[in-house]
């Protein structure tokens, strides 16, 4: 059975690692969240004060970003610790979204998201899978959703882990991280020209599961 890469890309909190994680599921294929690995070296990058982009770029050498799997799910490892526990707070998305706009640490990610696809049979999430780490990506899905719609899914997710979060700073972060991840000079985020466009704000989880295993399986039936 030939396998593919499925590069998913769009803006924060649309939902991408939730569809990324149950199409690797359904395909039998491996998972990969980029973002994580960005929050990764964000928290590196807080727990030892470096704050200037020259500071950043020599600590690189000393920090390793890896992958493990705990209770059947993937978690992100930062110099071999499981991080993922301290990752998905809204102070490392901020630095993540500042530290990846340096081109050092893009090209440091990169080069291990691409050693990670080359026997394929990969699904990616993040913001440049389908224009920079995989351009040859056989599918790649464009997401997106309203930012009132992606705050207030944010919103439940910090409610859910206990924290009590105000919608208007909520929508604010979101609006703040879509500009910069559109803005930066180095890979911002945008549409790649063959990426198809799943704009889930009215759509159920089921909906867009469906539609998304049928683009995956008209992708693989295409392929000779
Ligand atoms: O997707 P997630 O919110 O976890 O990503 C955290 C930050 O990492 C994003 O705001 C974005 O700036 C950055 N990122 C990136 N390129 C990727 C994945 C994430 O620049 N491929």
């Amino acid at each position: 059975m030939k396998k593919i890469i499925v590069a998913i890309d769009g803006y924060s909190s649309c939902g991408k690692s939730t569809i990324a994680k149950a199409l690797a599921s359904y395909a039998g294929y491996t998972y990969v969240d980029t973002g994580a690995m960005y929050r990764a070296i964000a928290l590196y990058t807080l727990r030892n004060n470096l704050t200037d982009d020259a500071a950043i770029i020599a600590a690189l050498p000393q920090i390793e970003v890896g992958f493990v799997l705990a209770n059947g799910a993937q978690h992100v490892t930062l110099n071999g610790e499981d991080v993922e526990p301290f990752i998905r707070t809204l102070e490392v998305g901020n630095t993540a979204s500042r530290v990846s706009a340096i081109k050092e640490v893009r090209a440091f990610l990169v080069a291990q998201q691409q050693k990670m696809g080359v026997s394929k049979g990969i699904v990616m999430d993040g913001r440049d899978i389908g224009t920079v780490v995989f351009p040859q990506a056989e599918l790649k899905l464009f997401l997106t959703a309203s930012p009132e719609v992606r705050a207030q899914r944010r919103f439940d997710e910090l409610v859910a882990k206990g924290e009590k979060p105000n919608f208007d700073a909520v929508l604010a972060d979101v609006n703040d991280r879509d500009y910069r991840d559109t803005h930066r000079a180095e890979s911002p985020l945008r549409q790649a020209e063959d990426a198809i466009v799943v704009d889930n704000s009215f759509m159920t989880r089921e909906q867009q599961m469906e539609l998304i295993y049928k683009l995956f399986n008209d992708t693989l039936d295409k392929l000779v």
